[in-house]
């Protein structure tokens, strides 16, 4: 099933985002929680690739084993990253014989310690490359990344989205933001990219903190804020998960609430490969 189709409907669609395991009991825990998930019927799943230093085989198999042993729509990451134009032949191919139907491309990000992209092929720099080169094959449904809070490499708001657009008018048929906490960032991304031309859904993103040190790792790395207010709830807890998890699932379901209220197309959930949060937010806003 196209994505796409899925956003003409009226309902939101809920979606998760998974990674690929990395060890024989992140595999179980994945699975495990894939199982939960699951019985909250989600309109789609994604699966990154190469996030996180983990292989392209780990996430094709996860991506394959998830869209046709399990039956789920399935996006899959795809990358700027080592991509020759044979490479990105191959692979798209691929993933046309494997039934997959929806595709997020992106760039992907400089490797650890280097702070600009370098695609050693030369070939494909910026995620618009990618998206002109699959639009063209017209066989899959295109997401792009947007970023509420910009982009950390882009100089500006205006340059950010003078960016997305040229992207979007390459072939992309929705877009999936980045985290953020503060609703008011995608409230105004929004806004701008409206007034910038681009008519297609914009999905939020959402990540439920339940883990306070590692999603300021997290942040930090994307350039999302936290809002001081949150920060203030959240730091004398700093080492009480339980703790941390109410509070931050609380957050979650009112950023949800308001989110929904406003009429967006979908929300995006990037899970961590664990189903709690997920779970407990969606009980409390469906
Ligand atoms: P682009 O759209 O190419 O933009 C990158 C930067 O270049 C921006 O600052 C943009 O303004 C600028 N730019 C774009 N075009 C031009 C141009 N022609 N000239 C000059 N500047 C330009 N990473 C992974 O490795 N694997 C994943 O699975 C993954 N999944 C993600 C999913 C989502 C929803 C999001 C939001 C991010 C994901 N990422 C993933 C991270 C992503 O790869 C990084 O954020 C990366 O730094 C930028 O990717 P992009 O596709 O947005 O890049």
């Amino acid at each position: 099933m196209k994505i796409c189709e899925l956003l003409k409907q009226d309902e939101p669609t809920f979606s998760f985002e998974f990674f690929p395991p990395k060890n024989y009991s992140s595999i179980l825990e994945l699975g495990i929680n894939i199982g939960q998930l699951l019985k909250l019927n989600p309109s789609f799943v994604s699966v990154t690739y190469g996030a996180g230093g983990s292989t392209q085989e780990a996430s094709f198999k996860l991506t394959d084993y998830i869209n046709n042993k399990i039956g789920l729509t399935t996006m899959a990451h795809y990358t700027c990253v080592n991509a020759t134009r044979e490479k990105v032949a191959e692979d798209l191919e691929y993933f046309h014989e494997i039934n997959i139907e929806n595709l997020i491309l992106l760039r992907g990000d400089p490797p650890k310690g280097e702070t600009k992209f370098a695609n050693e092929s030369g070939e494909f720099h910026y995620a618009s490359e990618l998206i002109e080169y699959a639009s063209a094959l017209d066989m899959f449904c295109i997401a792009a990344a947007g970023y509420p809070e910009k982009h950390p490499e882009s100089p500006s708001v205006e340059g950010d989205i003078y960016y997305l657009k040229y992207k979007v008018d390459k072939g992309v048929d929705f877009i999936v933001t980045q985290l953020f906490f503060d609703n008011q960032y995608y409230f105004d991304f929004v806004k701008r990219a409206r007034a910038a031309g681009i008519e297609i859904p914009i999905i939020p993103g959402i990540m439920p903190i339940t883990n306070f040190r590692q999603i300021k790792r997290f942040t930090e790395m994307c350039g999302a804020t936290i809002p001081q207010t949150l920060v203030e709830k959240l730091t004398p807890y700093q080492d009480d998960l339980k703790k941390t998890y109410e509070i931050g699932v609380e957050f979650a379901i009112n950023q949800c609430r308001e989110l929904l209220d406003h009429g967006v197309p979908g929300l995006h959930f990037y899970t961590l490969n664990k189903s709690r949060a997920t779970i407990d937010i969606f009980s409390s806003i469906k």
